[in-house]
């Protein structure tokens, strides 16, 4: 009998996801193959069949081809997997079978997080969590690299044992939690504590001392805030912010031999990337099923979100299952240290409000809804983990540049306002 292998599914019962079937995760999305999905797909033969490659290479990478359109090689016209209809889902890509699941272990052991990339997982619709045990096992199975403990680093080369990644995802969670403190002070709070503990030294502060150095912290929240306000961030810090929601959007789409993009593509991006850093004239387009993109001018004016419960919830589910679910930090981000994990998850904060103004003002809306926050947190959310150049020294450098003057606060602040 096969052993036992334990699994900590994202302990949020707030949140419920079942697959409701919109096809979402076979458009746009950068699926990176493992050796025995290609060995699985070299057996399923194809290549022979379709005459043509079925997969491509991206900075050492192999992944699944996609069509012009963004779309799977594989996706059928009734939105069925190909593979999946002839073969059965265990024949599919491992990445495919675990979506929106993330497996990946940290000092507790493996852990499943949730990608809020996943429409249902948003709309918090289908069974409980703890209900897809069974399935996610299984795949764990053939993962054994993601079943042996990956203590992250907490900062610097100091690694963290369970208890200390217990005490700070906990303590940060129950300051997300607290429904009695409006979202936008959340959202500061949240900002507040990443930059507070990117400056503590840890050497001496470990075990219990760490908890109770998080709990001090948050103990100190929202009072603390009035004494420390912030101001408006400067221009630097709002185009390093548009730079950093393009390095989020910016999915290259693997329809052909990417090792060698084709000096048009190569251009079209350098344009983009340029027309974010001005700031001016028309967005690029963003992604399939937006709307007609807003110029950077209608964005700026866009009002501050303010937060209603529906969209409290959405935000505060989303920012306590990525802390929660090993998402964060460590194997489930890039290999980055607590610390550093914590900054860029208040940078994706950001970019959500960012994003969101973005989606309602190519709207026409006068102010942001739901609609346009869960739109942007897909986006942010699906290259969470997955788009390899977010996480590069390059990434660590802007968040150094904002953990300077309070970039990270003043950006959070000027995204998201009180009700
Ligand atoms: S995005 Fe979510 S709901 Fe849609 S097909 Fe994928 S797993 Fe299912």
């Amino acid at each position: 009998m096969a052993a036992r292998v334990s699994l900590r599914i994202l302990d949020l019962p707030e949140q419920r996801y079942s697959c409701h079937g919109c096809g979402d995760c076979c458009r746009d999305f950068s699926v990176q193959l493992r050796d025995d999905d290609l060995e699985r797909l070299e057996a399923q033969g194809w290549e022979r069949e379709l005459g043509e490659p079925v997969t491509v290479e991206y900075r050492g990478r192999r992944y699944l081809r996609q069509r012009p359109d963004g779309g799977c090689l594989f996706l059928q016209d009734d939105g069925l997997c190909r593979i999946h209809a002839r073969h059965g889902l265990h024949e599919k890509p491992l990445a495919c079978r675990v979506f929106p699941f993330n497996l990946a272990p940290d000092a507790r052991g493996p852990q499943a997080g949730l990608n809020y990339a996943c429409r249902s997982v948003r709309a918090n619709q289908g069974a409980s969590l703890a209900s897809h045990d069974g399935d996610l096992v299984r795949t764990l199975r053939q993962l054994p690299e993601a079943t042996r403990p990956a203590p992250p680093r907490l900062a610097g080369d100091l690694r963290a044992d369970a208890g200390e990644v217990d005490g700070v995802a906990s303590g940060i969670d129950r300051w997300i939690a607290r429904t009695d403190v409006p979202l936008s002070t959340r959202l500061d709070g949240f900002a507040w504590l990443a930059r507070s503990l990117g400056s503590a030294s840890f050497e001496d502060v470990r075990g219990s001392r760490l908890r109770e150095l998080v709990d001090l912290l948050v103990s100190a929240l929202p009072g603390e805030l009035d004494h420390l306000p912030v101001d408006e961030p400067g221009r630097g810090q709002r185009r390093q912010l548009r730079q950093a929601v393009f390095a989020r959007i910016e999915d290259p789409r693997f329809t052909d031999d990417l090792a060698r993009p084709p000096l048009s593509a190569r251009l079209d991006q350098w344009r983009r990337s340029a027309r974010f850093a001005r700031g001016r004239g028309r967005l690029p387009g963003l992604a399939r099923g937006w709307a007609a993109p807003a110029t950077f001018a209608a964005i700026e004016s866009m009002p501050p979100i303010r937060p209603a419960d529906d969209l409290d919830d959405l935000v505060a589910r989303w920012l306590r299952g990525t802390l929660r679910g090993g998402r964060a930090w460590g194997a489930g981000y890039y290999g980055w240290s607590i610390v550093h994990g914590l900054q860029a998850l208040a940078l994706d904060v950001a970019c959500v409000g960012w994003l969101a103004r973005a989606h309602a003002a190519g709207l026409g809306h006068e102010a942001v809804g739901i609609d346009s926050v869960g739109e942007a947190i897909g986006r942010v959310d699906r290259a969470r983990g997955r788009a390899v150049w977010l996480g590069t020294a390059a990434e660590r450098l802007r968040l150094r540049y904002f953990a300077a003057d309070d970039g990270l606060r003043r950006l959070v602040r000027s995204q998201w306002s009180e009700a």
